[in-house]
């Protein structure tokens, strides 16, 4: 069984990294998409699809877990034919894992298997919060995979963020 799992992945956090060791652990292999790609640089947003990729990566190999493939996504704005797009960078897949209603609906038409994976700690294992978080130098650094810290340090992540809140005014 091959399965699919779609986030933005702003950044990765240890929700996204417990459902995907769990499909691993399930699945022949897992297609993980990174959606959104085509965006950085925004406050909701902050990282690029290169980023993220190394996130998932690190933190997946730093679990010894090899049976996934990574595909970024650039938005089309346009939900009709959005499982078409997506269908036409990805490997084939058999079962879509996912939480967003949207994407559920949208790959349950196009006649796929669509499962809803568990929420882990749903509330401080969040983007936003995470996000917001790392602006106020808050402690972050507990909700994410070590190798997503890694990341953020190497690429300077919090004083992009901090530049972005700024305005010129
Ligand atoms: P944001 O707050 O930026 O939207 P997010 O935490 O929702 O970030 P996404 O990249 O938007 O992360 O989510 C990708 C997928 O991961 C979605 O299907 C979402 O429901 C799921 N997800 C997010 N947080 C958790 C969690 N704590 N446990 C399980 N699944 C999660
Ligand atoms: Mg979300």
């Amino acid at each position: 069984m091959r399965a699919l799992y779609i986030g933005r992945f702003q950044p990765y956090h240890l929700g996204h990294h417990a459902v995907i060791k769990e499909i691993a652990s399930e699945a022949d292999e897992v297609i993980i998409c990174i959606g959104s790609a085509q965006r950085s640089h925004e406050l909701d947003n902050p990282f690029t699809a290169g980023e993220r990729y190394l996130m998932i990566s690190k933190s997946l190999r730093d679990e010894g877990i090899s049976n996934f493939y990574i595909v970024p996504i650039l938005d089309v704005n346009w939900n009709a034919v959005w499982v078409s797009h997506v269908e036409s960078l990805m490997p084939p897949v058999d079962v879509v894992f996912t939480n967003n209603p949207l994407i559920g609906r949208l790959f349950g038409e196009k006649g796929y298997e669509v499962r809803a994976p568990s929420l882990f700690n749903r509330k401080e294992y969040s983007g936003t919060e995470i996000r917001r978080q790392m602006l106020n130098h808050e402690q972050w650094g507990g909700l994410v995979p070590k190798a997503v810290v890694e990341v953020v340090k190497e690429i300077d992540g919090i004083r992009r963020m901090e530049n972005l809140r700024r305005s010129d005014t």
